[in-house]
Formats: C-alpha cells, structure tokens, sequence
C-alpha cells in the first residue's frame, strides 16, 4: 500500500439532468479535504465522476430525440464542466458508461460476489409504470401515482432477478459500524443508520431484465438481464483506481466517502456488504452532508427554484461560491443557500475584511518596506483549533476561526498605524501573517490563496490587484 495516502471520493450523480447547488456543496467539501490533505503532505487521489445507466436514461434520451449514448455524453459533460468551473482538484472522472475504465471491473466484481455464493436467483416484485416503462422505487412515487404519469395506475410487476445476499453480512457490518472500524460521521448519522438496521439488512435486487433495463452493464454469463444500479455505480469508486489492476491497492481502501444524507444507506449497508463478500478492506469513513434548501424552501423542478451552479458561475468567481457554500452548512445539517446571503459575504467578508487587509498591507509595505522581528500578533492565529475543525468536517467553525483572525488584523494595523509610524517591524508580523492566512485559506478559496502567496512571497511586495470587487 502506497505510503500516506489519502484516497477520498464524491457520489457519482444520476447524469439525467444537469447539476444542481446540492451537489455542488457535496464536491467542494471534499475538494477542501483533498487540498487540505495533500497541504499536509499526503498523497491524495480525489475521484468524482458521473453515474450513467439505467431506464431513466434510456427514455429521458428518447423524449429529446437522442441516442442514449449522446445524452448521457452531454449531461456527464456539465458535471466535468462543473469540477473546472469551480476549481476542483478531482484527480480522475470517471463515467460508468466507460466500458474500458468501469466495465471491466464491474463483472469482475460480479463474477467474485457470485463465486462466493452472494448471488442468487430469485422473484423481484416492483412497482411498475407504464408510461415510464420502468419501475419506480417507494420514495419516488406521489401519493402512490408516478410523479410524469400521475393518471396511470402504477403496476405490481414480477420478473426473476438476481439477488445480492446482503443479509448474510448484517451482523458484521453492525459491528463494524458500532466500533467505528467504518466510521459514519458526523455521529448522527451512525446513531440514524444503526436505528435503520436494528432489524438487520435484507437481500437487495442485483439485476433486471434487460426487457425493463435495456441501458446497462450485462450479467456475465446471462445476456436477458442487467445489472441494478448497486453493484454498477459503488463499484466506480475501485475501477477509478484502476480495479481490477493491482495498482487500486495503491489507494484501496478509500479515507473518506462524502456523502448525501439520502445515500447514506448505500454507502454503509449494500457497499460494505459487497466489500466483504469481495474479501476487500471497507473504506475507513463515510462522511455525510445534509441537503441545500434555497431562501428557506425546498429546492424542485415545479416551484421553479432549482439553483444550477454553473449558472451561478456566469454571475460571480469561484471562489466566492465556494466560500458562500462552505459557510452556509454546518457539517452534516441541512443549510440554506440564497443568493443574497452569498453577495453579502463576499461584500462583508471577502472584500471588506480579506481584500481589504490585503490591500492595505501592500500599500503600506511597497511604501516603508519591512523589518524581520519576532512575531507576536501571529500567537493570536488558533492554527491547531482550525486544523481539528477542519479534519472533524466542521468547516464553518474553522472559517470563524481564520476570520476572527482577520479581524485582528485589520485591528493590528488601526491600532499601530503604520502610515504614522513607518514601522517595519509591524509591516513584518502582518505580512508573516497574512501569507499564513492565505495557507490556511487555500482549501477554501485556492485561486485568492494562491494570489496573495504569490503577492506576499515576492522580493518586492508591490500594491495588487483589488481581489474582490464589490457587487452591487
Ligand atoms: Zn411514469
């Protein structure tokens, strides 16, 4: 195993649609984990991606007079497009539709689970629509009815599938989970999946017939059906390090699945259920974020208020997004986002504190230039504290921590006026200062870390550019 790694994923989304600020704020907490780690010195594989088959796919493509294949290429390329609009550090991509990359290991998974004697053969009954010509899970119906088809009567269809024998790993997953060997964090939410598997985990359906699934990977060895969702899309998070390739041990196990509260089942019940059936190491944490509502109401399709990152990226810089989105949600809760409450942090924060720091300090540094002395405003920085924050997930309290900071600071230079004084020996504590702060700030905000390190690191510190205007 590759030494001091730090192998952390995002889920792969459904690639129906285009993204939405959900899963915006999913990738940017794990980029600042990745940055973070790989500061530390670590060596950091950061996987995201697209998940691509299934039926919705199949007829959403038909409706728009496409090839499946096609729809699925547009819609994965607004999330790759998503991962370079915001300046995530995403190692690979990978698509499950990627026969050379995915495929492979996904029928070797298949082939090990069945050797093992998980698979087997059984009646699947589902609730079934016609007018979607799928079926359609529990929590996705309306009062019983398809939301697209709420006049047709969903169907209690059969068909023979193949069944994963999940059951037969419930008591060790338990264990495993009650002795943190795979860690849910924030500890809620393992309180939440324990109480959800006190009963124990059932079989899951592996497959389908290819009649009703006809855009997937196909069983090995059995041409009339396709793989179910479960055993395609977890298994991306071993073929994007190369599965079924020895070299996916260099990452194996994963540090860190970020996670939506609503996938949280799948990453803690049927993944590790698979993993131990495949003889393979669990991921060691999985780590889950509550959802996004947008000025207080929940985001959807028919109220209209579904906020798509990468039209927000037209209006305002990366970095002011993620750090908006980094401050509105405490770890593993549900937050709100709002566009007015993004503005005034960038105005308030951003600008008025950092920029203005930054800019003042230049200035009066190109003017009287500075002198080395020990650094005493620099003992007011709680590096330790924001470190725990951020490797507990606590984002938010971490930014508290380098703000307050910031806020000395700027107080530092009211209280010492060094356009008075010309006192170097200030100017060199604030500059020390400010680089450190540009450090800590580099997971969040990487492209204004980096222009004030660049700034503040050169053998003549010049007066800059103004690094955040303000938005009216
Ligand atoms: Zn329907």
């Amino acid at each position: 195993m590759k030494k001091n790694k730090f192998y952390i994923t995002t889920t792969i989304p459904y690639a129906n649609a285009s993204p939405h600020i959900g899963f915006a704020l999913e990738i940017i907490q794990a980029d600042v984990l990745a940055r973070w780690n790989k500061q530390k010195g670590k060596n950091v594989f950061f996987l995201t991606g697209t998940d691509e088959h299934g039926t919705k796919n199949y007829q959403t493509a038909k409706k728009e007079g496409l090839t499946t294949k096609k729809f699925v290429d547009k819609n994965s390329s607004m999330f790759k497009e998503l991962t370079k609009s915001l300046n995530i550090s995403n190692d690979y991509f990978i698509r499950t539709t990627d026969k050379k990359v995915h495929w492979p290991g996904v029928v070797e998974m298949w082939k090990i689970l069945q050797a093992k004697g998980d698979i087997y053969k059984k009646e699947y009954t589902g609730n079934y629509c016609s007018g979607c010509e799928r079926f359609i899970t529990e929590k996705d119906l309306v009062e019983g009815k398809c939301p697209d088809h709420p006049t047709l009567k969903i169907e209690s269809i059969a068909e023979e599938n193949y069944f994963f024998k999940l059951s037969k790993y419930s008591s060790k997953i338990k264990k495993l989970i009650e002795t943190d060997k795979l860690k849910i964090m924030p500890k809620k939410w393992k309180n939440n999946f324990l109480g959800l598997i006190k009963d124990g985990l059932t079989d899951v359906s592996f497959s389908r017939t290819k009649k009703h699934l006809p855009w997937g990977v196909p069983v090995p060895g059995d041409d009339s059906q396709v793989m179910y969702v479960w055993c395609d899309a977890l298994t991306n998070y071993l073929t994007g390090i190369g599965y079924p390739d020895k070299k996916f041990k260099d990452f194996w196990p994963a540090d860190v699945h970020v996670v939506g509260k609503d996938m949280l089942r799948f990453h803690t019940g049927i993944w590790p259920g698979m993993l131990l059936s495949a003889g393979l190491d669990l991921p060691k944490e999985v780590i889950v974020h509550g959802f996004l509502t947008v000025d207080g109401k929940k985001m959807s399709k028919s109220v209209g208020n579904v906020v798509s990152p990468l039209e927000l990226r037209k209006k305002y810089e990366a970095d002011s997004i993620r750090y908006a989105l980094m401050r509105a949600t405490p770890f593993g809760d549900d937050g709100d986002f709002s566009e007015d409450a993004l503005v005034a942090r960038h105005n308030d924060e951003l600008a008025n504190k950092l920029g203005n720091l930054v800019a003042r300090v230049a200035g009066l540094i190109a003017q009287n230039g500075v002198n080395q002395t020990s650094n005493k405003l620099i003992k007011k920085l709680k590096v330790k504290e924001i470190g725990k924050f951020i490797e507990n997930y606590e984002f938010d309290k971490a930014l508290n921590l380098i703000f307050a900071f910031i806020d000395n600071c700027n107080e530092y230079v009211q209280n010492e006026k060094p356009w008075e004084s010309k006192d170097g020996k200030v100017l060199f504590e604030l500059k020390e200062s400010i680089l450190k702060i540009a450090e800590l700030l580099w997971a969040f905000i990487p492209e204004t870390s980096e222009k004030i390190t660049k700034q503040f690191s050169a053998k003549e510190i010049k007066k800059g550019e103004i690094l955040f205007k303000k938005i009216e």
